[in-house]
């Protein structure tokens, strides 16, 4: 297999020690230490010296959530992100993907979601035809609310709405090449989607990501990627608060106690931690929960419940077990991956709430 020198140099150098070892959520869920970041290294070296075969480590690379807690608490500064995700884009180039990645990739590429969806629900598309006009601000949704958590995507343009915010959600709206790049990295499709996403968010001033998910790519990917983007992109929650923090979203705290769930594409990816805050604090009693901002543990997503559904279950059990441990019963998402994992692990002990869920209760 192909591999950068950068790399090489990460594999060679992860010490496979335990420092990262405890704080993977997908190595906790399984207990497995195949799951670990640590293996995973170990894997991919093996690789490198032709001792194993690529195809005997591909289903564990693709259990890596690229949710980077790892990477935050290597004190040796090793990415176990980086190397795994150049592996995933190496084993695209060599098509030796497995299968069940390998489909969901052309369904990317034919329809723009790695669930080859194509209808909208009804109470979506109607809401989406109420914002069909141009304006200066774009609220992008993204494939997992659209496709996948349709309520959810059609609550978020009602808060907008309660605030009296002018606004456009396409209808047609790109791929924002987020799915793509967490299945294949940075190949030439992916870079493709990517700048056609970006060429129709430069139509507006501003353009606010639903999803912590679109909006680590958008913000800090496209970047990195050389993708030019002219348009202002902010977080919805960023937008949220400076909405409650003008009064043009009015706030009363309807609720008691909650716990926030910080999304690690905010926290630990673009640094935003308080914007989260405020807005949940303006409209109920805000409590920490067991590891929180950068330091957040990853509650599950929608992507990876396609192909390893019980370990998603499992991942975000746990998470639940870290709220109701601090004797919380109500915890407030602003993922809405994370909301639905969260919500399919069906436990009745514990509330799950959106952000907008919490602003439109
Ligand atoms: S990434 Fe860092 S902390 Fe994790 S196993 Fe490698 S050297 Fe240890
Ligand atoms: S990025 Fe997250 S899921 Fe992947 S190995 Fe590191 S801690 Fe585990």
């Amino acid at each position: 297999m192909m591999m950068s020198e950068k790399c090489k140099q990460h594999v060679d150098s992860c010490r496979f020690c335990w420092m990262c070892h405890h704080i993977c959520p997908i190595g906790n869920a399984t207990g497995h230490e195949r799951s670990t970041p640590r293996a995973r290294a170990l894997g991919i070296s093996l690789v490198n010296r032709g001792a194993i075969e690529l195809s005997e480590i591909m289903d564990n690379i693709y259990e890596c959530a690229g949710c980077g807690a790892c990477v935050h608490d290597c004190v040796t500064g090793w990415d176990p992100v980086m190397f795994t995700k150049e592996v995933r884009m190496q084993a695209a180039l060599e098509d030796r993907l497995p299968d069940y990645i390998g489909k969901m990739v052309d369904a990317c590429l034919e329809t723009g979601n790695a669930y080859g969806k194509t209808v909208l629900c009804e109470r979506l598309s109607a809401k989406i035809a109420e914002h069909s006009a141009p304006t200066d601000t774009l609220l992008f949704l993204g494939a997992d609310a659209r496709y996948m958590a349709c309520k959810q995507a059609a609550q978020a343009i009602e808060v907008l709405e309660k605030a009296g915010v002018r606004f456009t959600v396409l209808a047609d709206e790109p791929a924002s090449g987020a799915q793509m790049d967490f299945l294949v990295g940075a190949i030439e499709e992916t870079k493709e989607q990517m700048a056609a996403a970006a060429k129709a968010m430069n139509g507006y001033k501003t353009v606010v990501l639903y999803d912590p998910f679109d909006a680590k790519a958008v913000k800090q990917t496209y970047h990195e990627y050389g993708v030019e983007l002219s348009a202002s992109a902010v977080t919805y929650t960023a937008f949220l608060a400076e909405l409650v923090k003008s009064g043009a979203l009015k706030a009363e705290k309807k609720l008691g106690a909650v716990v926030l769930q910080d999304a690690f594409q905010l926290s630990r990816d673009l640094g935003e931690t308080e914007e989260a805050r405020a807005v949940v604090s303006a409209f109920a009693e805000l409590h920490e929960m067991h590891l929180n901002r950068a330091e957040t543990v990853w509650a599950g997503n929608i992507l990876m419940a396609q192909y390893i559904p019980d370990v998603m279950k499992l991942v975000a059990k746990r998470r639940i077990f870290n709220a109701k441990s601090l004797g919380e019963d109500t915890i407030v998402t602003t993922s809405v991956s994370e909301y639905v994992s969260l919500k399919n692990a069906e436990d009745e002990g514990v509330k799950i709430l959106s952000l907008e869920d919490l602003i439109l209760a």
